[in-house]
């Protein structure tokens, strides 16, 4: 692995302030030397070093997706994701996996997948460098309960038929099932606390006895993994920070109390509210048959707002709300991403200072790795991104790969920058 050194570059570091001019070195797959330059002043080359003259571009950390799904085959349905065979559907989270890394996603949560192991596999297959994709945590199944959502058996075909999610009843088969994942490798157990309005189960709805929650979170500590939770519903909320679930996804529902519970123990948990799955199920899947109409039924709009004003008042809280909007079905595929970045600044309030940093130094805890990746900083890890435009100007840049000029994991580059005409001054959009 060559050394890198990027000269001439605007240095976002992840702490908040205005970007500064200046140069960075990586050395292996950390960043050894950050410093600031004046007057087009770059460092001098270093022995051993390639140099990579940033021309004024903007270099951040690597992007942390909270709430991904690989398995999620870019379709209409559950069914439709569930019924790719296990053959093609290894290879299809192996493409999905590179495409994050394409869109400048260096690292990203597993929040479910599609079959027991499929995100245990990719995540391995990463790991030993068989296939190229960002840092990965797998995760289980969706665990639900019979009925609930995740739940496709149809009741005239054999059983136990296969299905969309692990389906427990009772205390002792959510031990068994916890145990089962575990025995396969995952990193975190999900599970499906509330409801979700497309299946006919409404995300107000709450599906698992409080006893059966607390004999996940159990279990799960003792074999050590992270639980995270599909918790729409007022009561699921609930149930996540008085049982000591990390994750809370969608947190749609909220009231004062709620609130209050989760401000008080806001370092306990990540909130990924999953707006994009909101936002295009309600105004964007006419094609597929949900015209607005349709999900204003369905009560999608009326979720949305909740969402909206739930989010708005967490940020006021100082609750740090991450991006990961279910991207992979057919109105929200893979690779758009950073779409929520842009949903944060529009619906939440929140400056694109704080979109970004969302996306960078807020979600090295939810990586379960701290303040080693999220910073440009020396010492950290070396995931780093050379962007042609200003995201604090306009954070849609990043949804446009050719403005992401550069992704750089673990101190080697998954894209080398692109070759610049030797007297260009800036890189052509
Ligand atoms: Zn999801």
């Amino acid at each position: 692995m060559a050394d890198t050194l990027f000269t001439n570059v605007r240095v976002f570091d992840g702490g908040g302030e205005a970007p500064f001019t200046g140069d960075v070195l990586v050395q292996g797959n950390k960043i050894s030397r950050v410093v600031k330059t004046s007057h087009g002043q770059a460092s001098p080359p270093v022995l051993g070093a390639r140099t990579v003259d940033g021309a004024g571009a903007f270099l951040m950390p690597g992007m942390i997706e909270a709430h991904t799904h690989f398995s999620w085959n870019d379709q209409p349905s559950l069914d439709a994701i569930q019924r790719m065979p296990p053959e093609e559907h290894i290879l299809w989270c192996a493409q999905v996996a590179k495409l994050y890394l394409d869109m400048g996603w260096t690292s990203c949560v597993g929040a479910a997948a599609a079959k027991p192991r499929l995100d245990v596999v990719i995540r391995n297959a990463i790991n030993d460098g068989t296939i190229v994709g960002p840092r990965y945590l797998a995760a289980s199944q969706e665990i639900t309960v019979p009925g609930g959502l995740g739940d496709t058996t149809q009741p005239h075909l054999p059983q136990p038929e296969f299905a969309f999610g692990a389906i427990v009843s009772g205390a002792e088969e959510m031990r068994r099932c916890v145990r089962m994942f575990a025995k396969y490798g995952v990193d975190a157990l999900k599970i499906n606390l509330s409801g979700e309005s497309i299946t006919g189960m409404p995300g107000e709805m709450s599906q698992f006895t409080e006893e059966e929650i607390r004999v996940c979170v159990q279990e799960a500590k003792a074999w050590g993994k992270r639980v995270q939770a599909h918790a729409r519903s007022t009561w699921s909320i609930q149930q996540c920070i008085k049982q000591g679930i990390e994750v809370i996804y969608h947190a749609s529902f909220t009231d004062t109390e709620t609130l209050d519970m989760l401000e008080a123990n806001k370092l306990a948990h990540h909130v990924a509210p999953g707006l994009a799955w909101l936002i295009n199920t309600s105004h964007h899947a006419s094609k597929w048959g949900l015209t607005p109409e349709v999900t204003k039924k369905m009560g999608y709009h009326r979720e949305l707002d909740a969402a909206i004003e739930s989010m708005k008042a967490m940020r006021k809280r100082g609750i740090r709300i991450l991006p990961g909007g279910d991207y992979g079905f057919a109105w929200t595929p893979h690779g758009t991403n950073a779409k929520d970045l842009d949903y944060f600044v529009k619906h939440v309030g929140m400056s694109s200072m704080e979109a970004l940093l969302s996306a960078t130094a807020w979600g090295g805890p939810m990586m379960k790795m701290g303040k080693s990746i999220g910073y440009i900083r020396e010492g950290c890890l070396a995931d780093i991104l050379l962007i042609d435009g200003d995201p604090l100007a306009d954070i849609t840049v990043l949804q446009d790969k050719r403005r992401i000029l550069s992704v750089m994991k673990d101190g080697e580059f998954h894209r080398a920058p692109p070759l610049r005409p030797a007297h260009a001054t800036r890189w052509a959009a």
